[in-house]
């Protein structure tokens, strides 16, 4: 090891709090943390010149590769102007192009209005603040509650991590957010009874894949009744692309699979591309003109970040929209997860260690278990899923696992060759730590 990244690897463990990390074994004195130094494509280098494939894509942002350089491009132009300017009345070019350019995607009179936020909690909480605050303008505040779904995911701030449903992340802060019916799928939410439908202002959901949950799949015509149902009760319909969004599923957009369109979307991750945490909420003039009014009349959404709007990433986002390009609503994966399936197929299809695999897109699973036959689990101690990961390194590839699930979910950029070289580095690292 360089003394450059012996020095880092002290100093990160003596002041850096990383996110989602046991902090106790992440400093304990065998744990060698990578730190990556630059990236190119798919791959990531670390400081030892180590060169990896970027196989869950950079924790599912990055669109079309690292160190892109028409994104690259864009970035520097716009950082020779300026690096950032307040949303909070000014406004500049790249966050008005992005906004036209982003509702450009969707049928005209569906979504028609950008909110700039952060991350992908925020502009879920964003959407969730703007479900409330119309209920309220528009004379129905009894509806101040949320549906969403077991195991849904949807960002960690306090309202956002409410609508979420995985007990190890949320379970802890349950009493401090939204108050929120909770669904196990589609038939819990048939069966909610219509006295509790008036009180949900909205219905939050991770179209088609639930991402955190270990990839998820939800069945197809999923959406379309989500809508219909929110429809004949007046109840707002929120799609969470933080993931999906920006080709992911192999469509622009997972909504695009059933034509579907919300009332909110929450988009960050891929929007730019990978490249700066930047977000947007995207909106219907239904919603947006209930909060129009003088001052007076308080139906302002007082809701907002420093960074709303930032240059850099819309510029950063506008470069990445356009790689789709010059029709992004067209844009199809080619036969990237066809050949993403047959080689999870040919490596995991009967392996004794595997009771699922989930594709869609580019986003791969692989369910690893003690025992196929009965589906006995591995004991969370053992750390099975962390260690197969942690062994796919020797092999080339970077990815995170959730918990015993393995998760492939390289950049869209990526070849046949290095689709065929992660999937092996998984099945080598299966083989020597099972
Ligand atoms: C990652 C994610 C979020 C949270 O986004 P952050 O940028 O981490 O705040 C929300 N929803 C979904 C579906 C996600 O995958």
């Amino acid at each position: 090891m360089n003394t450059a990244t012996r020095e880092l690897r002290d100093l990160d463990k003596a002041h850096l709090w990383h996110p989602f990390t046991a902090m106790r074994d992440w400093c304990a004195p065998g744990h060698d943390p990578l730190v990556i130094e630059h990236g190119e494509g798919a791959w990531l280098v670390d400081t030892e010149g180590n060169r990896y494939l970027d196989g869950n894509s950079s924790i599912w942002t990055n669109i079309h590769g690292h160190n892109h350089p028409v994104i690259n491009a864009a970035v520097r132009a716009q950082l020779e102007k300026i690096a950032h300017c307040s949303a909070l009345g000014f406004t500049n070019e790249p966050a008005i192009r992005l906004a036209a350019a982003l509702t450009a995607l969707f049928p005209p009179d569906t979504l028609t209005r950008v909110f700039y936020t952060d991350d992908g909690s925020t502009a879920v909480e964003c959407a969730c603040k703007m479900a409330l605050q119309y209920f309220q303008l528009t004379g129905r505040p009894e509806r101040r509650r949320f549906a969403a779904f077991d195991r849904a995911y949807h960002g960690d701030t306090a309202g956002a991590a409410s609508l979420g449903g995985i007990a190890t992340f949320h379970d802890r802060f349950r009493r401090d957010g939204f108050e929120v019916a909770r669904l196990g799928g589609l038939d819990d939410l048939l069966a909610l009874p219509e006295s509790e439908a008036k009180t949900l202002a909205a219905l939050a959901i991770e179209p088609l894949v639930q991402g955190a949950a270990g990839m998820r799949l939800w069945p197809p015509g999923m959406l379309r009744e989500l809508r219909d149902w929110c429809d004949r009760r007046g109840v707002l319909l929120i799609f969470d692309e933080v993931l999906t969004g920006f080709g992911r599923t192999g469509k622009l957009f997972a909504c695009r699979h059933e034509g579907v369109w919300p009332d909110f979307l929450a988009l960050a991750k891929g929007l730019s591309g990978g490249y700066l945490p930047l977000a947007a909420t995207l909106t219907t003039e239904e919603v947006f003109s209930a909060f129009l009014g003088a001052p007076e009349e308080g139906k302002t959404f007082y809701y907002g970040h420093s960074y709303c709007g930032n240059p850099l990433g819309c510029a950063a986002a506008l470069a990445s929209l356009s790689l789709f390009g010059p029709d992004p609503t067209g844009f199809g994966l080619g036969p990237n997860p066809v050949g993403l399936k047959n080689a999870l197929e040919s490596r995991f299809g009967d392996h004794p260690k595997v009771a699922a695999i989930r594709q869609i897109g580019l986003i791969a699973a692989i369910d690893l278990v003690r025992d196929r036959a009965t589906g006995e689990a591995f004991p969370a101690a053992d750390g099975v899923g962390a260690r197969v990961c942690l062994a796919a390194r020797k092999h080339g590839l970077l990815t995170r696992p959730i918990l015993d699930t393995l998760v492939f979910l390289p950049p869209l950029c990526v070849t046949a060759e290095e689709i065929e070289l992660g999937v092996e580095a998984l099945a080598r690292a299966v083989a020597e730590v099972l």
